[in-house]
Formats: C-alpha cells, structure tokens, sequence
C-alpha cells in the first residue's frame, strides 16, 4: 500500500494551492457571507476544479467523481475558506444522484453547466422536523391525473437561494423518490435559514402544489435511498478531508504562535502543558490524514463497499478538528478569541462538521452495526471460506 499521494493528485494538490493563494484574500469577507461571494465563485470557475465534481461525459474530468482527488482539494481549500470549500464541494453533492440515475435528457440539460459553475446545485434532505430521520420526511409527491404535485419544505439547504435546481428527497406511493426541481418552479418559496455561529450559504425551502415532470425523475420511484447513500459513499470521506485541512490551518497557526511568545522566560511551546497539547494535536491530526486518505482510495474503488471506512474518516477527522481547533483557541490565550482572526473563524467553522453529512452519534451507530455484522459473518464462514 502507498502512504503517499501519486503525481496525479499531487498535481491536483498544486491546482488547489493556486486557488487557495487566489482566494486568501477574500477569505474573510466570504466566511461571513450566508449568500454566494461571487468573486471566489468566479475564481472557482476560472481554475476549473469544479470538473471533478461530475463525469467527463458531462463536462468533468474522470470517467467518474474521484472521491481522493474531491478529499485532496477539500483539504486545501477548507484551510483557506470554509465559503470557498463549501461551494466546490456543493456542485457534486447537488448533482451526484442525478449523474447516476437521471435521464440522458436532464443530464445533459443540468451537469455540463454544474461542471462549468454556470448552475450551482443543492440536495434536499433535512426538513424542518426530521433532520437524521430520513425515512421519516414529510415532503410528499401526489398524483393528480397527469400531474405529479410536490408539497412540503426542505431545511439548512446548502446553496439554498443561489442554485439553480434542487434534487429533493420526497415521499411516494412507492417509497422515498429523488426529484430534480429548477429553482424557478411555480410554488417554490426560499427563505433564509437564521444565521448559524459558521455563516453559510442556506435557505429553507417550501414546495406548495409545486408541479415536477415525470421526466425530473432520479431513478425509479421508491429508489432515492440508493442515490442518497451512494452521493454520501463518494463524498462523505471528503468532509474529512476539509476536515484535516481545517485542523491543519490551526495546527500551524498555533506552532508559530506557541514557538514565537515568550512567557516565563521561554517560547509557550516549551512550556510542558502546551507542548503536551501541541504534541497530542499532530498526532491525532495525522491519524486522521491516514484513515482519511486510504478511506477515500477505497471509495474510489468502491464506494458503496468502503462506506463504513468513509464515516470512521469523517467521525475521526471531524471530532480531531473539533479537539484540535479548541487546543488552538486555548494556546493562544486571549488572541486567539479575537473575532475574524484565522483562529477564531476556525474554531467557529469546525464546530458544524460534527453535525452535518452525518452526525457523530449517527455514524458511530452506522459503523458499530457494521462491526457486529463483519464479525458474525466471519465468524460464520468455514476455514476454506475463510482463506
Ligand atoms: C452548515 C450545514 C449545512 C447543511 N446542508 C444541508 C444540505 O445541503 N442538505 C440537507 O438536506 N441538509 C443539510 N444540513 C442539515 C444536516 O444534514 C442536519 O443538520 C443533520 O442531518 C442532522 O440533523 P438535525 O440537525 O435535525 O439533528 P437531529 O437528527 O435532530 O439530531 C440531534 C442530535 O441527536 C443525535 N441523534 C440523532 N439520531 C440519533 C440516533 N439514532 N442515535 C444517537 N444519536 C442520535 C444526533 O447525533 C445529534 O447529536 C446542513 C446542516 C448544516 C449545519
């Protein structure tokens, strides 16, 4: 097994850095932002980097979304801009469920123009009451003679106001369905979502008599479960990797911060209590690199059957940024409270990590069945099986 990243994601790492350096800027002024910063969207589009977010047949870069090369950029562009990172990564999230199962026809309506950025996307699942619940959603859709009618309301919707179409989970006689719905359909109302500790772009979303085409079908009716699990398979393991990059920014902005003040005649970071958090911070943000990298390789060969190892990414990276953020905080002593201070915005933004995609309680239930399940089945095989 290799430990390191090859030369194609290393070049893809470099494509990342360019654009970090570009965005640095903006930085500040975006991670307030709860609406698109439309210089950093326009930087995004301009370094081509959102192709990895959907199929080349459409536009993107690889055969298929590479979930390591999604996880490589993540990690850098979330060390700049949590706004930056969440709008790259949104484009295949919103779109993934339609690049698997949609219709040649809304494919090649909607995905070259999510390569491109000229659309951004939006996936609803939450619900203003039914947030980890999933099967338990309101939003239904009904038959009305010829007409298909979708009524209810969407949550926290990331890119909510600003994409141009929503996949939107819904239920139906069949089961849970996926539908493609253009931000302009008649009956559909955005509202902003409250302002949350980490700005984001987010919106409630109300679908009243909203009509949908059979032809904005995802996937069979009843399927949407299937599209939903594989989107997260694929992109799961990349909040991990925002999720390293996140500590990584702090780690490094504390090092300078406990190597260079003097307190009690020597630098902080010779001071044992400090070097012991400092210690524990790298390596526990360097476990989570490892798991998160070969997390993401396997998704990358198979998504659907590394899912258990892309949540034990996302909890491990997710709660060492959390961890690792408030050492951070806590070593720089008052400078580091100072609001809109790199610090301060990363301890902000690590904090809503450990809740969406997937909280930690819920993977942490999700692996261990998956423990159980392993272990019997091992157990039940015959010594030849077992070779
Ligand atoms: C910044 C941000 C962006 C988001 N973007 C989107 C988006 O684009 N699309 C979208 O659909 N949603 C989005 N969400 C919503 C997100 O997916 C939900 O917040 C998440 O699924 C958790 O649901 P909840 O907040 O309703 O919490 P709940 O499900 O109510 O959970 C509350 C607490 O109970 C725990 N809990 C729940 N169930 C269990 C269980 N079975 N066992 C043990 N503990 C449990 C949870 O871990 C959590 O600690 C976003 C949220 C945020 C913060």
């Amino acid at each position: 097994m290799a430990f390191e990243l090859d030369k194609t994601y290393l070049a893809i790492r470099d494509e990342a850095i360019e654009l970090a350096a570009a965005a640095e800027p903006f930085a500040v002024e975006a991670d307030a932002m709860s609406t698109v910063h439309e210089g950093m969207r326009k930087l995004l589009a301009d370094s081509g980097l959102w192709t990895l977010t959907v199929p080349s047949r459409w536009g993107g870069r690889f055969d298929s979304v590479d979930p390591l090369a999604v996880c490589v950029v993540r990690e850098v562009l979330m060390g700049t801009s949590a706004h930056l990172d969440s709008l790259f990564a949104l484009q295949g999230i919103g779109s993934f469920g339609l690049a698997r199962a949609g219709s040649d026809a809304l494919r090649d309506r909607w995905l070259p123009q999510v390569a491109s950025g000229d659309v951004l996307a939006g996936l609803g699942l939450t619900e203003q009451d039914t947030g980890s619940d999933l099967k338990n959603i309101v939003t239904e859709v009904w038959r009305d003679g010829d007409r298909l009618i979708l009524d209810g309301n969407k949550s926290f919707i990331s890119n909510g106001g600003a994409a141009g179409f929503y996949s939107v989970l819904a239920r139906e006689d069949a089961g849970l369905s996926l539908f493609l719905v253009p931000a302009d359909a008649p009956g559909l109302t955005v509202t902003p979502t409250p302002e949350i500790i980490a700005p984001h772009v987010l919106a409630e979303l109300s679908f009243d008599n909203v009509e949908v085409s059979e032809t904005n079908r995802i996937g069979d009716p009843g399927t949407a479960m299937d599209h939903v699990l594989a989107t997260l398979a694929v992109f799961r393991v990349s909040v991990a990797g925002a999720s390293i990059g996140l500590a990584q920014a702090a780690l490094d902005e504390t090092a300078r911060h406990a190597g260079t003040r003097i307190q009690f005649g020597r630098p902080l970071a010779r001071l044992g209590a400090v070097a012991d958090m400092l210690g524990a911070s790298w390596a526990e943000l360097e476990a989570a690199r490892l798991l998160t990298y070969k997390a993401a390789d396997s998704a990358r060969v198979d998504p659907a059957a590394s899912i258990h190892l892309s949540s034990m990414a996302k909890l491990v990276a997710s709660e060492a940024a959390g961890h690792i953020t408030d050492r951070a905080v806590q070593i720089s002593g008052r400078f580091g409270l100072v609001r809109d201070s790199k610090l301060e915005r990363l301890y902000r933004q690590a904090r809503p990590m450990r809740i969406y995609e997937g909280s930690s309680e819920v993977l942490r239930l999700g692996i261990s069945k998956t423990l159980v399940a392993t272990v019997l089945a091992n157990e039940a095989q015959t010594p030849a099986e077992k070779r």
